[in-house]
C-alpha cells in the first residue's frame, strides 16, 4: 500500500472552514488507498504572534522557553485536524513532537537527529491517519525545540525519509514553485518542475516556498517531493534531479527563477591593515559566535596600506555582529565601522548558467538601465546575487524576470 506525507502549510490550516478543507483532502487520499502522515503548520500569523509575545516578556529571552512558546500554534492545529477527521469517520490521532523527532540543542534553529517513527508507522500499517505538529521536535537534554522559521517543511521531508514515505506532498498558497515570487511579479511563470539544486539555492536566497533545509534533506534522500495547492486541484512543481527534467517538458533556460532576501544587514570596515591575516582577524570572531556572513567584498589596498570590507550578516545578528567588532576592534585594527539594512540581496538562479555566458552582464546592464545602484555582487557556479537598495527590491524583480525571458505571456 503507497505511504504518503502530505504537508499543509499556515493560510491552510487558518480556521476551522479551511482545516475542515484539509481533512476533505486527506480522506480523498486515504479513500485512495493510501496510508497517510499529515504534517501541519500553525494557523497563519500565528508564530509571528508567539515571536512577537516573547519579544514583549524580554529582549533577552531564554532560547528554550521561546521554544516551548512558539511550538503551541502547531499543537493547536494537531489536534483540531485530529477531531476533524474523526468527525469524518476516520481513525485518525495525533503525535507531538516529543515523540517523534529528536533534535540538536541549537534552540530556534535545531537541525534534526533522529525519527522515533516505530509506533507511528504501526498506526498507519493499522489504516490509522497520523497527525504530526511540524516545525517541532525534542532536544537531547529532554527540552522542546524547533526547526528555524518554515520548519514545517523539514520536519515533512523528515517524516516521509524516516516512514519510508512513497512521496512528500507540500500544499501551500500558490499552484507550486514559479519563476520568481508570484505576489510580487503577476508574469511569474508556473514551472512543471525545477531540480533539487535550483531549488536549494532559491530557497537559500530567500524563496521561502520551502525551508532550505527541506530540499538539502530531499535531494539527499532521493525523495519524491511535490508542491503544489492546497485551494486548487492542479499538479503543482516536482523537485526532480537534473537528469529528469526532460521528462516534464521543460524548455531549458539559463535562468530558472529569481529570488529576493530583505533580510540582511550589510556592513563596512574602512581602513583595515592589510595583510595576509587582514580578513581572518575579522571573520574568525563572528564565525565563533556562529554569525553568518554571507555576501564579502575586499577592495584593494590604498596608498596607505588599508583595506575597506564590506559584508553582510543577517539583519537580526546585526546588533551582535557590530558589538563583536566593537570589543575586537584593537586585535582587528580598523579605522571606522558603518552599516546598512536597507539593502536587499536580489538572485538570479539557473543550472543553465553552467554553459552560458553573460548572464552576470545581463543582470548588471538591466539593473544599470533602470538606474539601480549595485552595492556587492556574488557568485556561485548557479546563481548571481546583486545587493541593491531596499526600496528597489521590487522594480529589480520584475526587471530581470522579463531580461531573462521568463515572464508568462499570457498573464495579466
Ligand atoms: P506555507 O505557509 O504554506 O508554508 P509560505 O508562506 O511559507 O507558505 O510559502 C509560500 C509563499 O512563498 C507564497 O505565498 C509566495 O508568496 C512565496 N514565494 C516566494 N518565492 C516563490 C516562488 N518562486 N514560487 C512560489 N512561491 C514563492
Ligand atoms: N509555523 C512555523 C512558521 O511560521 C513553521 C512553518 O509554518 O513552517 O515559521
Ligand atoms: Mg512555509
Amino acid at each position: 500500500m503507497p505511504r504518503i506525507v502530505m504537508k499543509f502549510g499556515g493560510t491552510s490550516m487558518a480556521g476551522i472552514e479551511r482545516i475542515r478543507a484539509v481533512a476533505a483532502r486527506v480522506k480523498a487520499e486515504a479513500d485512495a488507498g493510501n496510508q497517510v502522515c499529515v504534517v501541519v503548520s500553525a494557523m497563519a500569523g500565528e508564530t509571528d504572534r508567539l515571536v512577537q509575545f516573547c519579544r514583549e516578556a524580554s529582549s533577552a529571552f531564554d532560547p528554550r522557553e521561546y521554544d516551548v512558546v512558539v511550538a503551541s500554534g502547531e499543537q493547536v492545529t494537531s489536534g483540531l485536524l485530529a477531531i476533524t477527521l474523526q468527525g469524518m469517520g476516520l481513525s485518525a490521532r495525533s503525535w507531538m513532537g516529543w515523540q517523534l523527532l529528536r533534535t540538536d540543542s541549537a534552540h530556534g534553529n535545531a537541525r534534526i537527529d533522529a525519527i522515533d517513527g516505530a509506533e507511528l508507522d504501526a498506526a498507519l500499517v493499522g489504516g490509522q491517519v497520523a497527525v504530526v505538529p511540524g516545525f517541532q521536535g525534542i532536544s537531547g537534554e529532554g527540552r522542546v525545540a524547533t526547526l528555524g522559521r518554515g520548519g514545517s517543511d523539514t520536519s515533512a521531508v523528515a517524516m516521509a525519509a524516516g516512514l519510508n514515505a512513497d512521496r512528500c506532498d507540500i500544499y501551500t498558497d500558490v499552484l507550486g514553485v514559479y519563476t520568481t515570487d508570484p505576489r510580487i511579479v503577476p508574469r511569474a511563470r508556473l514551472l512543471a518542475a525545477v531540480t533539487y539544486e535550483e531549488m536549494l539555492e532559491l530557497a537559500s536566497v530567500g524563496a521561502k516556498v520551502l525551508q532550505t533545509r527541506s530540499v538539502g534533506l530531499a535531494m539527499r534522500e532521493k525523495l519524491r517531493l511535490r508542491v503544489l495547492s492546497s485551494f486548487e486541484d492542479a499538479p503543482g512543481t516536482m523537485i526532480v534531479p537534473e537528469e529528469e527534467l526532460a521528462g516534464y517538458g521543460m524548455e531549458r533556460l539559463t535562468v530558472t527563477g529569481i529570488a529576493y532576501d530583505k533580510n540582511e544587514a550589510k556592513i563596512t570596515l574602512t581602513g583595515v591593515a592589510d595583510g595576509p591575516g587582514a580578513p581572518a582577524r575579522v571573520f574568525a570572531p563572528l564565525a565563533d559566535a556562529g554569525v553568518n556572513v554571507d555576501v564579502i567584498v575586499q577592495n584593494v589596498a590604498g596608498a596607505d596600506g588599508t583595506i575597506d570590507l564590506t559584508f553582510t550578516v543577517p539583519a537580526a545578528e546585526l546588533p551582535r555582529a557590530l558589538d563583536l567588532l566593537e570589543r575586537e576592534r584593537a586585535s582587528i585594527g580598523y579605522v571606522e565601522v558603518t552599516h546598512d539594512s536597507d539593502i536587499c540581496k536580489v538572485s538570479v538562479v539557473g543550472v543553465g548558467m553552467r554553459s552560458n555566458a553573460g548572464v552576470a552582464a545581463t543582470m548588471f546592464k538591466a539593473l544599470g538601465d533602470r538606474g539601480i545602484h549595485i552595492h556587492a555582487i556574488t557568485t556561485s557556479e548557479i546563481r548571481v546575487s546583486v545587493l541593491i537598495p531596499k526600496d528597489y527590491t521590487e522594480l529589480a524583480v520584475r526587471v530581470l524576470h522579463t531580461a531573462y525571458g521568463l515572464d508568462a505571456e499570457d498573464a495579466a
